[in-house]
């Protein structure tokens, strides 16, 4: 079976997210079981590209509206991932350092979707799936099925993979002119709400929906960003598939990022040294229990709670617990953890930006790791600490729920219902109490390390999902 990946990101040639992480590893794992999974991504500046070596496999011409583009696409020569990997170049669009964060992204992507629906025509056999990542690849199984230009692909069977869906690129009516030309009876099928909207278009047009936890997947219904009636209407072909997370790559047996490695059966002296090595380096409290948060500092991630909560719990609960943040985001927040930096030199830091290294010492020598999420749709980072041996600490939302038991179940973390500071103090404090008794506390990491999220499982799920489109 041939796959065509078609994303955004794709971790290790630019990620932002858990996007990258999951395009990275998902193509990798099913060529593992057997099946030609190839990905394409844009071309953007980052030192992947300059560090790898590249064949032109394709130059072609498109337009977007009246603006027309010439544009090549690459293959990376050595197979470095585990998969053909392809890079897609249009001069001034795709030619950035950012993935996203420009006025014209909506422009860009989808002059990036037009380029890869237009190679996709030229090939000599059809791909037997599209499988497109979010809403920068959602106006794909709509070109394909009512573009005239694109006609040929209109029997191809698309997946729609819906990572986050907080965030969709709609944009107004005046811009119409920027799709291919289609079958004008078909327009309703781009429209979400006045807009035209390609998370709800890629809904609406793709042969199968999945979102990456089934808890999402019925959250979405009651909380989706304005998309919620149309997730009702279509949950006959939605489906939720839990992400895995690269067991090869997040290892702490062999991981390269750290100096101490461990596994399962002996993870008490690595975990330990290489919190000695967090704390050496930030100057921080050896002995008192680690509590770390790694994400975007943005609302859906609860960020804006944390210094609030942080500097409550140095208070209520006596300066039992130490802090290191990682992450950046909104400014206000990134001020606010930043502006704390400081007061409490032993007992917090705040990391403000994105460095994959420090992430992976993170997950392996705190204890804790704090995901106070108001949306989840999956969570990588909980199966990533759980797997490195550190407690997740969690609300109880989307893929969260789905993977993190709470320590008073027999299970391996701490829940929580409300994304309140307060919520975070009570779970800080259940924490503090487990460290206090180091013999129980093993036993908890020892449960949450023992759980396999490896995409093997997951793997055979997407192939029924796209052997469904055929039945
Ligand atoms: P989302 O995609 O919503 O950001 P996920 O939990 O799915 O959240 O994935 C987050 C991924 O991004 C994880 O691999 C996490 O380690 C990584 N990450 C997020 N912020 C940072 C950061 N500041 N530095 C390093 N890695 C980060």
């Amino acid at each position: 079976m041939k796959i065509i990946h078609v994303s955004a990101e794709c971790y290790p040639v630019a990620k932002v997210g858990g996007l990258g992480d999951v395009a990275g590893a998902l193509p990798k794992y099913q060529c593992n079981a057997g099946l030609d999974a190839k990905l394409v991504m844009p071309m953007h500046r980052t030192n992947f590209l300059y560090n790898h070596k590249w064949e032109n496999v394709f130059q072609g011409r498109a337009h977007i509206g009246t603006y027309w583009f010439d544009f090549t696409i690459i293959k990376e020569k050595s197979n470095k991932l585990g998969f053909d990997l392809y890079l897609l170049d249009i001069n001034g669009l795709t030619d950035r350092e950012k993935v996203y964060g420009y006025g014209d992204d909506n422009f860009r992507y989808l002059a990036f979707q037009i380029a890869v629906v237009h190679w996709m025509t030229q090939w000599t056999e059809k791909p037997d799936i599209v499988h497109c990542h979010d809403h920068t690849t959602g106006f794909i199984p709509f070109m394909m099925k009512y573009a005239y230009e694109y006609n040929v692909l209109r029997d191809v069977p698309t997946i729609f993979t819906i990572h986050n869906a907080q965030y969709q690129g709609q944009f107004g009516w005046d811009n119409v002119g920027w799709l291919p030309a289609f079958d004008p009876w078909k327009s309703g099928l781009l429209e979400w709400h006045h807009d035209i909207n390609p998370m709800a278009s890629a809904v609406k047009n793709a042969w199968k929906v999945n979102t990456v936890s089934e808890g999402y997947l019925q959250e979405l219904r009651y909380n989706s960003n304005g998309l919620e009636a149309l997730f009702e209407y279509e949950k006959g072909k939605c489906y939720g598939i839990l992400n895995g997370i690269d067991t090869q790559l997040w290892n702490p047996a062999t991981d390269s990022f750290l100096e101490n490695h461990y596994n399962i059966d002996d993870f008490v002296a690595g975990k330990a040294a290489n919190k000695k090595v967090i704390c050496d380096r930030f100057g921080l409290d050896i002995n008192k229990p680690l509590f770390s948060f790694i994400g975007r500092l943005v609302e859906e991630k609860a960020a804006d709670i944390l210094p609030d909560a942080i500097l409550s719990c140095m208070y209520l609960l006596k300066e039992q617990c130490v802090f290191i943040l990682l992450g950046s985001g909104l400014h206000e927040t990134e001020m606010q953890l930043a502006s704390i930096n400081g007061v409490y030199p032993k007992l917090y830091h705040a990391d403000i930006g994105y460095d994959e290294a420090l992430s992976h010492l993170l997950y392996s020598g705190a204890d804790y790791l704090l995901m106070p999420s108001r949306v989840e749709p999956c969570g990588l980072n909980q199966m990533y600490a759980m797997r490195y041996g550190t407690i997740p600490i969690v609300r109880k939302t989307g893929g969260l729920k789905d993977t993190v038991k709470d320590v008073g179940d027999s299970g391996w973390g701490f829940c929580f219902d409300r994304a309140v500071p307060e919520d975070v103090i009570y779970s800080i404090g259940r924490a503090i109490e487990l460290f206090n008794h180091p013999e129980e506390m093993k036993k908890v990491i020892h449960r949450g390390m023992a759980i396999n999220h490896s995409w093997e499982n997951t793997v055979q799920q997407y192939l029924e999902l796209y052997q469904s489109c055929k039945t």
